[in-house]
């Protein structure tokens, strides 16, 4: 079985490098996905209050027989939830809907500067990570200006940014700022939902390890640093899209890829979504 190197947060808590996404896996199909995912080794799932699959999250890990300190559960806070009291109260129904009671990392989940209520969210969060209901808190698709706001008004430095992050759109600058004050790289879309496995590039580089594109771009991200979250519901996907940590690409390579960087967006740009 696959073992998922960890990265250590900026408050000592350690985030398996690699886990499943599940977005836009119906509810109904959660379990499956996850259970094939817990068999495979993966021990880390991304859902979201959003995705509405809170509760086939639960049920994968409760029939797992997995200790819950084994796993590392993260959800995320929807738009419509800012505020003091709307992100305690979401946080409640995130928990019991996944039938736990903390979650290893809570996220808000888009700035939505259109409301300008997230120092305000965060403040929250900072009140949900001194009560131990989130062992950590971390932000998503929050653009460098709105991490700085953060920082400056508020006195926690989120844990994690969860952003946007494949070979069409390297987030350099932003990694660089993450990296300057200790927030750690998260990737959504790391496989760019799928649109690049045919990029002729990483086809010839999966010739030449012997690894599939996908396998290719997922080692490109944990050898600088990201951690992953690639969604899939094909089981054979699923299992071969851990089977990562047997190889290493040479610097070279990992340039090939760094040359596909066209800053390239698939989902919505953070500063207007949500508004
Ligand atoms: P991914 O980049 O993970 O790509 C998923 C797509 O690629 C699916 O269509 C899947 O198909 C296919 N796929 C997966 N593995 C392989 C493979 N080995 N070979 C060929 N095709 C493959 O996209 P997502 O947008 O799902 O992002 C991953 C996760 O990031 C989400 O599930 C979610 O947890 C998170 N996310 C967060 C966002 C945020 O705003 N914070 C926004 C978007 C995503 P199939 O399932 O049919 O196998």
């Amino acid at each position: 079985m696959s073992q998922v190197p960890v990265i250590k947060l900026n408050n000592g808590v350690e985030i398996p490098q690699l886990g499943l996404g599940v977005f836009q896996v119906p509810n109904a199909e959660t379990a499956q996905a996850v259970t094939t995912a817990l068999e495979a080794g993966y021990r880390s799932i991304d859902t979201a209050k959003i995705y509405d699959n809170e509760r086939g999250v639960g049920e994968a890990v409760r029939a797992s027989g997995l200790a819950r300190e084994e796993l590392f559960l993260t959800t995320k806070l929807w738009n419509d939830e800012h505020g003091s009291d709307a992100t305690l109260k979401a946080l409640d129904d995130s928990l019991s809907r996944l039938g736990t009671d903390y979650v290893d990392l809570y996220l808000v989940h888009w700035p939505v500067p259109s409301q300008d209520r997230y120092v305000e969210t965060w403040k929250a969060f900072e009140k949900i990570a001194s009560d131990g209901r989130a062992r950590a808190i971390g932000v998503s698709n929050f653009p460098q200006r709105h991490l700085q706001r953060l920082l400056d008004e508020t006195g926690t430095v989120p844990a994690v940014n969860q952003v946007e992050l494949h070979p069409d759109l390297a987030q350099s600058e932003l990694r660089a700022f993450h990296a300057e004050h200790g927030i750690a790289t998260e990737a959504w879309s790391p496989l760019a939902q799928g649109g690049l496995l045919a990029a002729e590039s990483l086809v010839a580089l999966g010739e030449k390890y012997g690894k599939t594109p996908a396998q290719i771009i997922l080692r490109w991200h944990l050898q600088i640093g990201n951690i992953v979250i690639p969604k899939s519901v094909t089981p054979e996907r699923i299992r071969g899209n851990i089977d990562v940590f047997d190889f290493e690409l040479a610097d070279d390579d990992l340039a090939v890829i760094g040359e596909l960087d066209a800053g390239k967006r698939l989902g919505p740009d953070p500063e207007t979504f949500g508004g």
